[in-house]
């Protein structure tokens, strides 16, 4: 079977409900007679068969490279990393539920299909039809990386449903809105077409990445990656409503402190969309947002030399207690407390204080302590 070449970055998907329509034929009939599999769906994203390549006049390597979001969804991984990743693929033909989650990955957080009103228009006019991009359906995504325009959503999902028109023939989209600026949209969109269309060598990316941030000022300790500093700014920079929406939710753990971990090996299986963010962060030339002093004493405070609070508040009290003696009057526990700033410390950190509580014990025996009334009669 042969059908006609694919459009450039048109995904599998597109392809596969094009010529189930220029066919006339249902798509299991398709499926059948290009992968020689009694298969029901096709994933709109990706591709194992060498049938689906072919009958486009492609190789599946390049098809793979040039049709589906497998570049996308490998692009910074290490060459041996990718290449395992690849034949995983390949070898499972789709069907394992763990290729089914990497592909499902590159759309983090977009269910819909997108399209650009603008493309849509350039082809019309120079192909009579239009077709769905890769590099719009991936994950934060939010203009066209050609036209710059916001993309349009449409109430089709990315699935593997059956009877997806193209985009001309759609018409309840909604412009989708920016939650990050233009310029950074612009930017994402970029990174993301990189990642899709230019094939990369990225064996050494922790190292270049941390370099990078170390040139930034991202430093502590005079020599290591300021990684939660970096974590910070980086929230500042998209906002976390952006992140919250694409999966890349940055907390205090240490799961949450993910661009910190793309600074070290460990991080070679972090998604490609946080590697577009980090790198689209870096890209802007960050300055960093505080000293490191003044930021390790907002995130941590110090912790508090307790035996030092005791021998200062017992050495204020037992004054206190013996200017009573001396005048002959009493005083309350309670205004003792308000004296020395301790009522808090006393109310909650009895454990850290032992010294300081005996010591509050044995004045309350004392005949300069004044009791509440009517608590316990007066001897
Ligand atoms: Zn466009």
């Amino acid at each position: 079977m042969f059908l006609p070449r694919p459009y450039p970055d048109e995904v599998v998907g597109s392809l596969l409900h094009r010529a189930e329509r220029q066919l006339g034929i249902g798509r299991e009939q398709l499926l059948m007679r290009l992968t020689g599999h009694p298969l029901s769906s096709h994933s709109f994203l990706m591709t194992p068969y060498d049938g689906v390549a072919h009958a486009f006049g492609l190789s599946l390597e390049k098809f793979l490279r040039e049709h589906t979001v497998l570049p996308y969804m490998t692009a910074f991984m290490p060459t041996g990393e990718r290449r395992r990743a690849i034949s995983a693929l390949v070898d499972a033909h789709g069907r394992q539920g763990r290729t089914a989650s990497l592909v499902r990955r590159s759309v983090t957080g977009k269910i819909w299909l997108r399209l650009c009103l603008s493309c849509v228009k350039e082809e019309l006019k120079s192909f009579g039809e239009s077709y769905w991009h890769r590099v719009h359906q991936v994950t934060g995504v939010e203009v066209c990386v050609k036209h710059d325009c916001n993309l349009c959503v449409t109430p089709l999902r990315i699935s593997r449903d059956s009877g997806i028109p193209p985009p001309h023939e759609v018409f309840d989209y909604q412009s989708a809105d920016l939650c990050i600026s233009r310029a950074t949209a612009a930017a994402v969109a970029r990174a993301s077409a990189e990642a899709l269309w230019i094939v990369k060598d990225e064996d050494f990316l922790p190292l270049a990445y941390q370099n990078r941030v170390k040139d930034l000022g991202y430093v502590y300790m005079r020599s290591r990656t300021h990684g939660a500093l970096l974590a910070h700014d980086l929230k500042a920079f998209f906002g976390e409503f952006y992140l919250d929406k694409y999966g890349c939710a940055i907390g205090t753990g240490r799961k949450g402190l993910w661009p910190a971990k793309l600074l070290h090996a460990s991080g070679q299986h972090a998604t490609t969309f946080k590697h577009i963010l980090l790198r689209v962060f870096l890209d802007s030339t960050p300055t960093p947002s505080s000293s490191r002093v003044e930021f390790e004493g907002r995130r941590k405070p110090r912790p508090r030399d307790w035996h030092q609070i005791e021998l200062d508040a017992i050495t204020q009290l037992a004054a206190e207690v013996e200017r009573h003696r001396a005048a002959g009057t009493r005083v309350s526990a309670a205004d003792l407390y308000d004296l020395a700033h301790i009522r808090s410390i006393v109310r909650g950190h009895k454990g850290q204080i032992p010294q300081l509580m005996a010591w509050i014990e044995h004045f309350k025996m004392s005949p300069q302590s004044a009791r509440i009334p009517g608590r316990r009669p007066r001897t």
